[in-house]
């Protein structure tokens, strides 16, 4: 058992458990600080980490202890110090918490000379005996003189604070929320960007709970789910959305990592409508950043109508994992504008498919297509012909497959008579999986600045029918 190992295994009845420290970069190696206990007892201002000096280079700040190996320069751990204190009172003031103990203590930072890129945060058991606290390890390589280092500082310092307030999410979301918090600290670097197009846009496909080192692809993709956070924050419950889910936890259940739909539900959304509204608001990336950031990657494309096609192998959605394909608007006749829809998955799977369209690169409409247990089900999109792009989406809702292929099959039809009900649709706007909340509700949720303006078809329909009816 290495001593890192056997650090976080002794600090497990204190610290948070986690089975690997969380990191920015690949291929980092593990480092703990050791506790020498010869630690003079905490003052009022906080004069040296719980661990005591780990190297002869050292660099103070307000709250970091930068101690660094010899072949590091001063000025390198001055530049991390820094770094941290600026996100310190950046993230501070935005509402995260302070560190745990850094009343008491500075917070342990390290940076190696060994070859190495990347970063990680990790916490362990103090020296003298007095608790456990996050610390933060990276490599002299990072600092190249590009903005990485400090998009990194505020990364891992969030780790830190993840760390602090329990640490009660899925791997995935630790990530997520670090990589957005980048953007919180450094508007205008976007280092992150790379992350959402690598981790999620390349690979849309793979499960929204993905996690793992050693797989380079969903290790990435929990990196790439910033793009969730960033939904949560433009298009929910904005940026304190994000951080209360962490509050959340923290409160309600810190020892056991939740699911995010559970989190959310905790917290009084409808898992279902955020979720589809994620879904489709990356069809379009309809979002602040929407110009850098790199399309998705399509499991299909229709330059015709009508068309048919299948999406399976790699490209097959995991659970809340998405398949996007690509429908050409222009390819619908005048006198024929509706999109007809028929979709085909595997029979048993909690289907989530939707139609999407957008204009101006926002989100117009969404029609959720009901699927019935044979796998099977129809939907239809009014006037795609006037939209700039229109999507078909699916993702299971729940399973175990790496993926779930479907096929898709698309005509063009005559417009629907104003007095048509929203039975001959083939749309069903009230599918909910888990129950959800009324379509009124919903629209409130998902009243923001940047995406106010697109509806829910399914609701337009039925406030149509009702006003016809009525
Ligand atoms: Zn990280």
């Amino acid at each position: 058992m290495d001593p890192m190992t056997l650090l976080l295994t002794l600090s497990m009845m204190a610290a948070p458990a986690r089975a690997q420290p969380v990191c920015l970069g690949v291929g980092v190696e593990g480092w703990a600080p050791q506790g020498a206990g010869l630690i003079a007892p905490p003052s009022p201002t906080p004069t040296d980490t719980c661990w005591g000096q780990q190297t002869p280079g050292r660099v103070t700040s307000a709250h970091f202890a930068v101690d660094h190996d010899a072949g590091v320069s001063s000025s390198t751990a001055r530049r991390f110090a820094d770094a941290l204190e600026d996100a310190y009172e950046t993230l501070v003031d935005q509402g995260w918490p302070a560190v745990r103990q850094d009343d008491r203590y500075l917070i342990q930072a390290y940076i190696s000379e060994e070859a190495g890129g990347g970063a990680f945060t990790s916490s362990g058991t103090c020296g003298n005996g007095d608790g456990w606290m996050p610390y933060i390890v990276t490599f002299q390589d990072v600092f190249d003189g590009t903005s990485w280092a400090e998009e990194m500082a505020a990364h891992e310092l969030n780790h830190a604070q993840q760390f602090t307030m329990g640490g009660g999410h899925e791997d995935w979301w630790w990530e997520a929320t670090a990589t957005w918090v980048q953007e919180q600290v450094h508007p205008r670097t976007d280092g992150w960007i790379d992350y959402v197009d690598d981790g999620y846009s390349a690979q849309p496909w793979l499960a929204m709970q993905s996690a793992g080192s050693s797989d380079p692809d969903r290790f990435l993709h929990m990196y790439g789910m910033a793009i969730f956070a960033f939904h949560l924050e433009e298009h929910v419950g904005g940026a304190d959305l994000v951080r209360g889910t962490w509050t959340y936890t923290q409160e309600v259940q810190p020892s056991r990592d939740l699911a995010i739909f559970e989190v959310l539900g905790g917290m009084g959304y409808d898992f279902d409508a955020v979720y589809r509204d994620f879904v489709a608001a990356n069809a379009t990336w309809d979002y602040d950043h929407s110009a850098l950031l790199a399309p998705v990657v399509l499991a299909g494309e229709a330059a015709a109508v009508p068309a048919q096609g299948d999406v399976s192998g790699e490209r097959a959605p995991e659970p809340l994992g998405q398949a996007y394909v690509s429908v050409e608007p222009a390819a619908l006749p005048a006198a024929t504008p509706d999109l007809g829809l028929t979709f085909e998955g595997e029979a048993g799977v909690d289907w989530g498919v939707w139609l999407v369209g957008t204009t101006g690169g926002r989100v117009r409409r969404v029609v959720t297509v009901s699927v019935g247990s044979d796998g099977v089900g129809e939907g239809r999109l009014p006037g795609a012909a006037d939209d700039d792009a229109v999507f078909i989406v699916a993702s299971p809702w729940s399973g175990t497959a790496r993926g779930y292929a479907w096929s898709w099959s698309i005509e063009a039809l005559e417009a629907l008579e104003e007095d048509t009900d929203s039975s001959t649709t083939g749309g069903d706007p009230d599918h909910r999986v888990t129950g959800g909340r009324p379509l009124d509700d919903v629209g409130g949720r998902c009243g923001h600045a940047g995406g106010a303006g697109w509806l829910w078809l399914g609701g337009l329909v039925m406030l149509r029918s009702r006003r016809l009816s009525g």
